[in-house]
């Protein structure tokens, strides 16, 4: 079902979106671009596009799979994915499972504190305002959305976590915390949206116990690591190696 490429509807800090023949529809290609730090550090990283949009592909197949609804329809080439057009919601929904980050950064709470249950936190999707977190009574009081929606990104949050959670400790990967964006499709039905990879989700290796080179996501990028690429490699390769497992 390959779609016409048509205009630029809006680019972000690692993907394009582009208008298609189908108005119900996006093509979405995911760039070599990575920032951090609210874009103020920069860099380009051969294959980081092709790496995200695959992961993000068999990860939305897979939530799929297990009755969860998301943007992605098809892969239209390694880097370019055929999406449901929708209105994304301007939150960040992000649930940890392991503090660190900014958790650590803005509360007591020691690193690797195992939060059971899962912390969800929200924040407002603003560069300009530094995605600022919200407490529900300011949520509420934006008004971005209805109270069922709110409740059901909850709901579907906690569900991505459990399922996620399984499917990568199976791969001897610990899920720290993934961030997560919603939408509404053309015919109003709450879906995932943006992407799910380690742009946005923490992997933490769980055959290393050293905190540093255990770290398999954009932390490397962020603390200036190195080996951006292989480790985003290595979770494509957890995946595929389970993929093939099953077929
Ligand atoms: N995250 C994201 N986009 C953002 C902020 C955070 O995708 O703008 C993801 C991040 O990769 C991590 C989780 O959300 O998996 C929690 O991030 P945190 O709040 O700890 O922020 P950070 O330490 O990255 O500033």
């Amino acid at each position: 079902m390959n779609h016409i490429r048509g205009s630029l509807i809006y680019e972000g800090k690692a993907k394009r979106v582009f208008e298609c023949d189908n108005p119900e529809r996006v093509l979405i290609e995911f760039k070599n671009d990575a920032t951090a730090f609210n874009a103020k550090k920069r860099a380009e990283i051969a294959g980081k596009g092709r790496l995200n949009c695959k992961i993000s592909t068999a990860l939305f197949e897979l939530l799929e799979l297990n009755g969860i609804s998301t943007h992605f329809l098809a892969l239209q080439s390694e880097t370019l994915m055929i999406a449901d057009k929708v209105n994304v919601i301007p939150l960040e929904v992000v649930i940890r499972n392991i503090a660190t980050g900014s958790l650590c950064r803005e509360t007591p709470i020691n690193q690797g504190t195992i939060l059971n249950p899962p912390l969800l936190d929200f924040y407002y999707k603003d560069d300009e305002l530094g995605d600022p977190i919200l407490t529900e009574e300011r949520l509420k009081l934006l008004n971005l959305i209805s109270t069922s929606h709110l409740k059901e990104i909850e709901k579907v949050t906690r569900s991505v976590n459990k399922i996620l959670k399984e499917y990568f400790d199976a791969l001897d990967l610990l899920l720290v915390d993934f961030k997560l964006e919603f939408g509404l499709n053309s015919s109003g039905k709450l879906v995932i949206a943006d992407e799910i990879s380690p742009d946005n989700c923490r992997f933490w290796d769980k055959k290393n116990s050293d905190p540093k080179d255990r770290i398999l996501d954009k932390d490397r990028f962020r603390q200036d690591l190195g080996g951006v690429i292989d480790a985003y490699e290595e979770i494509l390769k957890r995946i595929e190696k389970d993929t093939s497992k099953a077929t």
